[in-house]
C-alpha cells in the first residue's frame, strides 16, 4: 500500500486566484467563508455535510467553491446576526468559536454604480447598516455620497441586498504586510 500522506486535492486549501488563472480568466475577489472559520480550517475538517446551510436562519450561506459553505449576501436577502447557529450545527472542528473578531471582512461601494454619484437621492445602505458605519458626507452641487467607516463595520452584510444597484461588495479583507 502506498505510503503516500500528501493531501488529496479535495483536502488541499483552495487557491481560487491560481485556479482562475489556470482557466484563462482573471481571478475574482475569494469568497467569503463563515465566520468564526476560514479557508485552512473548512479544507481540513469540512465534510460538506450542510449542516450549517441548513442551521443559519438568515439564509446567507450557500455551498460555495469546492461544496465548501460559503456566504452569499443575496441568497437569502439577510445578513449574519451572528447568531452562532453555523457554529453549533457542525460537527466537525471547523469552526473557532472563540476567534475575535469572527472574520475580517472589507466593504467596498462602486463609485459608477452608486445613485447618489449620479446624482440621485440614496442612502438605502446607511438605513440598513445596524453599526453606523456608513456616512454621508455632504458635497456641494449633489447629494451626500456614502462612505464606509471600517473601524465600525463588523461585515454583516445588512448593506449588500438594499443596495438597488448591487453597488455594495464585501470581500475577504486583504492581509496588512508585516511591518
Ligand atoms: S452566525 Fe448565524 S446568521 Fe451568521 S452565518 Fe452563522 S448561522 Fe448564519
Ligand atoms: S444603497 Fe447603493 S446606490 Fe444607495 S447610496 Fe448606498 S451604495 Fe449608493
Ligand atoms: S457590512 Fe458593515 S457597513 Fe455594511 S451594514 Fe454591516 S456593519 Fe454596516
Amino acid at each position: 500500500m502506498s505510503a503516500d500522506a500528501s493531501p488529496k486535492p479535495a483536502d488541499a486549501p483552495v487557491d481560487h486566484g491560481r485556479r482562475a488563472l489556470l482557466r484563462g480568466r482573471p481571478a475574482g475577489p475569494p469568497p467569503v467563508r463563515p465566520p468564526w472559520t476560514d479557508e485552512a480550517r473548512l479544507a481540513d475538517a469540512c465534510t460538506r455535510c450542510g449542516a450549517c446551510l441548513s442551521a443559519c436562519p438568515e439564509d446567507i450561506l450557500v455551498a460555495g467553491s469546492g461544496g465548501l459553505p460559503a456566504v452569499d449576501f443575496h441568497a437569502g436577502g439577510g445578513e449574519c446576526i451572528f447568531c452562532h447557529a453555523c457554529v453549533d450545527a457542525c460537527p466537525e472542528p471547523v469552526f473557532e468559536a472563540e476567534r475575535d473578531p469572527p472574520w475580517r471582512l472589507s466593504v467596498t461601494i462602486a463609485q459608477d454604480r452608486c445613485l447618489p454619484h449620479a446624482g440621485v437621492h440614496c442612502e438605502a445602505c446607511r438605513d440598513a447598516c445596524p453599526e453606523g458605519a456608513i456616512r454621508f458626507a455632504p458635497r456641494l452641487g449633489g447629494p451626500p455620497t456614502p462612505e464606509i467607516l471600517p473601524e465600525r463595520c463588523t461585515g454583516c452584510g445588512a448593506c449588500v441586498g438594499v443596495c438597488p444597484e448591487e453597488a455594495v461588495a464585501i470581500a475577504p479583507a486583504r492581509r496588512e504586510a508585516p511591518a
